[in-house]
């Protein structure tokens, strides 16, 4: 495929914006950082012209496709009035308001631009609510790149300590010797850990933070009672309860992840699909805590806060989410599902040894050789990325658009022909290719039978 355009203006970017790239989860794209002119839908089309069915989505916040015009519309009419006052809009009231209605943990709220910050001030207000200062958090959970939390994402389990008890890691260079002391890392999905370290250190521990689905991953649901066994555990010990909802949130549910599951946190983080792609985040949580941030005890700002335009993106996409004719998180799980099914009955039929997991709204794929996957270390042991990133390179030939790291974002947009064009692809993909996953050629007109095994 051509993407020569698309390696110039890359090649062009590196000179004058580091890495040629503004964020880097993006410097892992195949088989460079690509360029885009345009998306509507489920659609978006590079700078040469190929265009992709995208579940990439920019990474989750277009739950409704790409350009929503919808959105577009009640923007662009919004922002006619003014975009940052410095002050207070109605817009923002009343944006609180409806997700006060929908989201059970949010008796006070916040809002800011992106979950990275989310995240910091809840750490913050959990560590002054509190008095403590030890943060818990789980390996394979991404919470935002500051150097309070950027521990143990994607850390060698070699040199990350035992399973059940590892070291925290830090992430990235640059944070400092001084963090680590305050995160202690556990493995997810595994309730023993969390209670040795609660019996060793619970009344130091000030929060408990963790996606309540591992969608960063491998898209790892919780055991039966896991989220239900953290609350109690926090509540017993005085220690808040952080749900980071930034992919859950109104992706899964109107109400996010505690909806679907029931259970409800002190506090939850929210960004993403919470304004369709608008940069809108939110803190939101119990009111007792949520008030030392409004009374000045703790400090949370941002120039950008409450900034029109997102304000009136996240009313706009609150109110679809909410709309019972539109029905957007059934839409999405049904999207998800026809696609686990699809490439599920594809495992199948032809011993992929591929693991398909997760609530449907969001998913991951993995090539595990059919092992199961619970957690981050289980992930490391059996996921084979290097064949996921052969299988990405192939998609991408055939016209769907994937994230590096296995997660599937499905939105309203895909229809059941984007979803037939994808599982078409995917079957090609896997199936076509033997000297790329290094198989024996599979003669797709005979049936498959039990010794056709593929990986
Ligand atoms: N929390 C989770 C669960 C995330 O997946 C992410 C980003 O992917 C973040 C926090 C950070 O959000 P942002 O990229 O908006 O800063």
């Amino acid at each position: 495929m051509n993407l020569d355009r698309s390696r110039f203006l890359y090649e062009r970017s590196q000179r004058v914006i580091s890495g040629g790239v503004n964020s880097n989860v993006r410097l892992s794209e195949s088989p460079h950082p690509l360029f885009f002119e345009s998306a509507t839908g489920s659609s978006i089309k590079d700078v040469d012209g190929n265009e992709y069915i995208d579940y990439v989505l920019g990474q989750g916040p277009m739950i409704f496709g790409h350009s929503p015009q919808f959105l577009l519309k009640t923007v662009a009419n919004a922002s006619e009035k003014g975009q940052l006052f410095a002050g207070q809009h109605e817009l923002e009231i009343q944006v609180a308001e409806l997700v006060q209605r929908i989201v059970p943990c949010a008796e006070l709220v916040r809002f800011a631009s992106s979950g990275t910050e989310v995240v910091q001030a809840a750490l913050r207000v959990a560590r002054a609510f509190t008095a403590r200062d030890l943060i818990v958090k789980f390996e394979g959970h991404y919470h935002g790149w500051t150097d309070g939390v950027f521990f143990n994402t994607v850390a060698e389990p070699e040199t990350s300590g035992p399973a059940g008890e590892p070291y925290s890691v830090p992430m990235s260079y640059g944070m400092p010797k001084t963090e680590a002391a305050n995160v202690i890392a556990l493995p997810w999905n595994d309730i023993h850990a969390l209670e040795k370290v609660f019996s060793d250190n619970g009344e130091k521990i000030a929060a408990v933070i963790t996606e309540p689905v591992m969608c960063n991953t491998n898209c790892v649901l919780p055991k039966d009672g896991y989220l239900n066994a953290l609350q109690r555990i926090c509540e017993a010990n005085g220690t808040l309860l952080i749900f980071d909802e930034v992919i859950t949130g109104f992706r899964l549910a109107p109400g996010g992840a505690q909806e679907y599951f029931g259970v409800t946190p002190d506090l939850a983080t929210y960004a993403k699909a919470m304004a369709g792609g608008y940069p809108l985040s939110m803190l939101a949580g119990r009111r007792d805590v949520m008030a030392m941030i409004g009374r000045g005890e703790v400090m949370h700002g941002g120039t950008a806060n409450g900034n029109v335009m997102s304000m009136a993106a996240g009313k706009a996409a609150l109110e679809r989410i909410t709309d019972p004719r539109i029905k957007t998180n059934e839409k999405l799980r049904k999207s998800g599902k026809l696609l686990i099914d699809g490439l599920k009955r594809l495992n199948e039929k032809y011993e992929l040894g591929m693991l398909v997991q997760g609530p449907g709204e969001v998913f991951a794929v993995s090539f595990t050789g059919g092992k199961e996957v619970v957690d981050y270390r289980t992930h490391s042991k059996y996921a084979d990325m290097s064949r996921y990133t052969r299988f990405v390179a192939e998609m991408m030939k055939r016209g769907i658009r994937l994230t590096s790291r296995g997660v599937w974002f499905v939105s309203e947009a895909h229809s059941e022909e984007d979803i037939e064009a994808t599982l078409s692809a995917a079957k090609e993909a896997l199936l076509l290719n033997p000297e790329l996953l290094g198989l024996k050629t599979i003669d797709l007109s005979k049936p498959a039978n039990k010794t056709t095994r593929l990986f």
